[in-house]
């Protein structure tokens, strides 16, 4: 096998369970390692370091698929795939419908796999993930038995890969929508052509707990809703709900949702932002969710996130309850918690508008956090209470 000779001082990381090694840390290669190929890694000193996938077009040439001396093949996928799935069995979701491989969180750089109901929706983000197909997918078929496998490979990261955005039929058929049971409630998921794989199942926990803490007759307004996940759990306790988003798929959807499950909402195909400067200031709403996408993908992407975050909260406050709760998430690895609550405690000062910090809540169970890999706690929500004037 080829292989890859790492800086000084940049093994310690990987020894830690750091997987990625960025261009300016690879000292030399040897043995001409192909892009998308196999390549051992070595510390300065020639110590073993690893295996992982090498692709010297990449922000990060190498990602380190094990730390130790082992095939990578069919057994090591079907090893890594069991690992994934006796981890979820032990949280004890009340769904159908979870995260089965998170990528590098779960050790399998690159490949994220979403199970809804009997079927698998894969993405692929890296070259060596991509050519390493021939293992993975049987290995998939072998430990998650499923009807079918759908690829939505169609993230911008995979440019930088030189992988075209892809999507399509991998094994099996794979209804366009597929009917999902999280706890009591139904949704359907675009598992074809909506958001991500088709469906948010990391905010799970934080809509589970939105449940349990509605009263019947709370107003909730549930901003960038999607397909209304948040919004039917606040409807099925009780509340009177609006869901607002921007994309007529989520809308049409989140109608839909309410009605499968007998639910009562309005929902409006409309920009957040606009939605919110032209309802009327004063006490409309006792909750209000803020759940914007990831917005600029570039270096400044924190800078505008925190802006956009800034005028949300700005924008919300005057149409908040005293009392009323604001929950405030970001998806953005690059905004961290403390970061996000400044923005937050900025706009609120500017409003002389007082907030008490209730809870904090993360990608649930399924989407794990490593602390050795920070880049995987990407998503978190503040709650909120909006105080009365001092
Ligand atoms: N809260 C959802 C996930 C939200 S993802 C859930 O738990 O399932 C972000 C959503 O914001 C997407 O559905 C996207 O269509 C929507 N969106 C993006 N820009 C928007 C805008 N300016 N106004 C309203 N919705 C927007």
């Amino acid at each position: 096998m080829p292989s890859a000779t790492v800086n000084q001082g940049r093994e310690k990381k990987l020894i830690n369970g750091y997987p990625w090694v960025q261009k300016g840390e690879v000292k030399s290669t040897s043995g001409k390692p192909d892009d998308g190929g196999l390549v051992a890694v070595q510390a300065h000193d020639g110590r073993f370091l690893g295996i992982g996938m090498y692709n010297s077009f990449s922000r990060f040439p190498i990602r380190l698929l094990t730390t130790k001396e082992e095939a990578i093949d069919e057994a090591w996928f079907v090893n890594r795939f069991e690992r994934a799935r006796n981890l979820r069995k032990s949280f004890g979701f009340r769904t159908d419908s979870l995260r089965m491989v998170h990528a590098e969180s779960d050790g399998i750089p690159g490949l994220i796999v979403d199970k809804y109901g009997d079927h698998l929706v894969v993405q692929v983000r890296s070259l060596g993930t991509e050519q390493l197909t021939h293992f993975w997918m049987p290995a998939l078929k072998t430990v998650f038995e499923p009807e079918s496998i759908y690829e939505r490979s169609e993230m911008a990261g995979r440019e930088e890969e030189k992988l075209p955005p892809r999507a399509g039929q991998m094994h099996g058929t794979t209804p366009e929508v597929v009917e999902i049971t999280e706890e009591d409630l139904k949704f359907l998921a675009p598992v074809h052509n909506g958001l991500k794989t088709g469906y948010y199942l990391d905010q799970r926990a934080t809509r589970s707990l939105l449940g349990a803490m509605v009263r019947p007759g709370d107003r909730v307004l549930d901003t960038f809703s999607y397909v209304g996940a948040f919004g039917a759990f606040a409807a099925r306790a009780g509340a009177s709900v609006t869901c607002v988003d921007i994309l007529d798929l989520a809308t049409s959807t989140a109608k839909e949702n309410f009605e499968l499950n007998g639910l009562k909402g309005d929902v409006v195909t409309a920009n957040a932002f606009e939605f919110l400067e032209e309802a009327p200031e004063g006490s409309q709403y006792d909750w209000i969710i803020l759940d914007p996408p990831a917005i600029a993908k570039t270096a400044d992407r924190r800078q505008s996130l925190k802006g956009a975050i800034h005028k949300l909260v700005s924008l919300a406050l005057p149409r908040l309850s005293t009392g009323g709760r604001l929950i405030v998430c970001s998806c953005a690895y690059q905004l961290k918690l403390p970061e996000m609550l400044d923005t937050v405690r900025m706009a609120s000062f500017d409003l002389q508008s007082r907030l008490t910090l209730e809870n904090v809540t993360y990608q649930d169970l399924d989407h794990p956090a490593p602390l050795h890999f920070p880049e995987g706690l990407y998503l978190k929500c503040a709650w909120l209470r909006k105080d009365e004037p001092i």
